[in-house]
């Protein structure tokens, strides 16, 4: 069965006060979107979806860096979710696809092995890590402890069959839908959680980056 990475990157990148997006700042000397494409070297196929404006310095850089890993171009859109549902469109019938966030560059080959042998029709596979902080839910003035034992943090990829999540994307969006699991689930699919990697982070701050450049030594 074909397996298939559809990594999205088409945000904004706000929160890191850059100038460019974030998911194209150097992390070691080249851009994060390329550390993330290597990681699915050994997939048949990679989607990679962009802001529809930065596809052209996208194909300027891959050739400053001589980047030369075959992957096929998508425009994002307003959100996650459209960003998914127009790479979903690339995604062959009857295949297996890995959809990953392409500012979490960190991702092993072992992990996502792992999520993808697991991956049965109509059923999605997460990585999840513990939660190693205490929690308080906030609402106004009061606050309330919340037990973290049964709590995690989910990460990507999340592997489905191609069929069980296009299906799950023609779903209207929800603003609760902030990744792949959130939808299945709210189409009658099940979840499936495996133990995610601590090192597979989301860069999402400058500080972010850093701890990155430290995972990578
Ligand atoms: O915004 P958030 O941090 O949840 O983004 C997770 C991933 O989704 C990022 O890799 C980001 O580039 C991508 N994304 C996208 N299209 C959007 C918004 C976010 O592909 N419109």
């Amino acid at each position: 069965m074909k397996k298939i990475a559809l990594i999205v990157a088409a945000g904004k990148g706000e929160r890191m006060n850059a100038d460019i997006p974030k998911q194209f700042l150097l992390l070691n000397n080249l851009p994060i979107l390329m550390h993330t494409l290597n990681a699915f070297a050994d997939l048949d196929k990679r989607i990679l979806v962009l802001p529809k404006s930065q596809i052209k310095n996208w194909k300027a850089l891959c050739k400053d860096y001589n980047f030369e890993l075959k992957h096929i171009l998508v425009a994002g859109g307003i959100n996650r979710f459209s960003s998914v549902k127009n790479g979903l469109r690339k995604v062959d019938e009857g295949s297996i696809v890995a959809i990953h966030d392409g500012v979490r560059p960190l991702i092993s080959k072992n992990l996502t092995n792992k999520l993808i042998d697991t991956t049965k029709r109509g059923i999605g596979v997460v990585p999840v890590v513990p939660i190693k902080d205490s929690l308080r839910k906030v609402e106004g003035d009061n606050s309330k402890a919340v037990s973290r034992s049964s709590l995690y943090k989910v990460q990507t990829p999340q592997c489905f069959f191609a069929s069980t999540i296009k299906d799950a994307y023609r779903q209207n969006f929800s603003l609760f839908f902030t990744d792949d699991a959130s939808v299945l689930e709210s189409n009658g699919g099940k979840i499936i959680t495996i133990l995610g990697e601590e090192q597979n982070i989301k860069i999402t701050t400058k500080a972010d980056l850093r701890i990155a450049e430290v995972f990578m030594q």
